[in-house]
């Protein structure tokens, strides 16, 4: 998958070995591992938005810790601007960093609650020593509360989290994220803890602040539905693997794999009858410990045969920029 990225994922893996009990080690002697990312291979572009969609259980989380280094990968590299940083050591990140940074899903918990919001959102600047004194500090800080509206920010500032709503935390806790003017930015569920009536001013909110600073966005979401409107292109991953990725309109609108097909089917519509995920397709998301063999979807997908059951599908461009791996679809792209 040739391109160059600002930030690349080239057959990335994150095994976490699982402790066992005396029982099982006399039964068995093999380690077991969750297999949370299972060698995927992606890039974010220069002021992309790229979604990562999937059910809990996926490795969507993982994979976005992995791309800033806040896990170790277990196998493959990540190349941020070209550079290998998948071993570099605390230290050597430092810089990057401030490139760098990622957004929670809970803005209850990712701010201290003993810290003024002043301080929240200065705490970056002081970590890599960016402002020259105390004022250019201030008014940075006051600057980024602004582009996210907690105005005035000479209120906002002197407050603590607990005096304000969720969405002001959120955006609290995005000023912190963006006050570095940071070139890849990664969101994890940013908005699945705040009421659905704030949800959108939040997502564009994001979105605003990553085109003006021509920064490459990865939005991690289990909701299509908010994917569509919010991204370039979808990945979507299913077992710790990708199994679909393509252009926005492509995956919402011509589906290829079975998997993506029913997340669009469970989208849900203002329709009091709309179907969820597990009445589109059958059975829980099996477990990464010991996923299924051949393609890990198998158990659950209408359409397998025996060939899914034995082999792994290759993720294949079907068409341009259209990339699946589904032993239905395997036919590569011609040139
Ligand atoms: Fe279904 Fe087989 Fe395609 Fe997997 S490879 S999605 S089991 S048809």
């Amino acid at each position: 998958m040739e391109e160059p990225g600002v930030i690349v994922a080239e057959g990335l893996k994150k095994y976490f070995s699982l402790k066992r009990g005396f029982f099982e080690t006399l039964v068995s002697k093999k380690d077991l591992f969750v297999k949370a990312v299972d060698d995927i291979s992606f890039f974010v572009k220069k002021g992309e938005v790229l979604g990562l969609v999937g059910e809990s259980g996926s490795g969507k989380t993982t994979t976005g810790r992995l791309l800033l280094r806040l896990a170790d990968p277990t196998a493959g590299k990540i190349l941020y601007r070209g550079k290998d940083i998948s071993h570099l050591s605390a230290r050597e990140l430092k810089p990057l960093r401030r490139e760098m940074q990622i957004i929670f899903q809970d803005p209850f918990e990712s701010l201290d609650p003993r810290m003024l919001i002043k301080e929240i959102v200065a705490e970056p600047l002081r970590i890599q020593r960016v402002a020259k004194n105390e004022q250019e500090l201030t008014e940075r800080v006051k600057q980024i509360l602004r582009e996210v509206e907690l105005v005035p920010p000479e209120e906002f500032m002197l407050r603590f989290p607990h005096e304000l709503s969720g969405g002001q935390r959120q955006r609290v806790a995005v000023a912190r994220a963006f006050v570095l003017d940071p070139q890849f930015v990664v969101a994890d569920e940013p908005v699945s803890m705040l009421d659905v009536s704030i949800r959108a001013e939040i997502l564009n909110l994001m979105l605003t602040l990553v085109q003006r600073r021509g920064a490459s966005f990865l939005y991690i979401t289990h909701d299509l539905a908010l994917a569509r409107h919010m991204c370039d292109r979808i990945a979507v991953m299913y077992l710790g693997k990708i199994v679909e990725l393509g252009e926005t309109g492509l995956i919402i609108n011509q589906p290829l794999h079975p998997y993506t097909k029913a997340l669009i089917a469970a989208v849900p519509v203002p329709d009091p009858t709309h179907r969820r995920i597990g009445d589109v397709i059958s059975g829980e998301i099996p477990s990464p410990v010991n996923p299924p063999p051949g393609c890990t979807f198998h158990t659950r997908c209408p359409f397998a045969h025996s060939r899914c059951v034995n082999e792994v599908p290759p993720l294949i461009e079907v068409e341009k920029d259209h990339w699946v791996s589904c032993h239905l679809v395997d036919r590569p792209l011609t040139s």
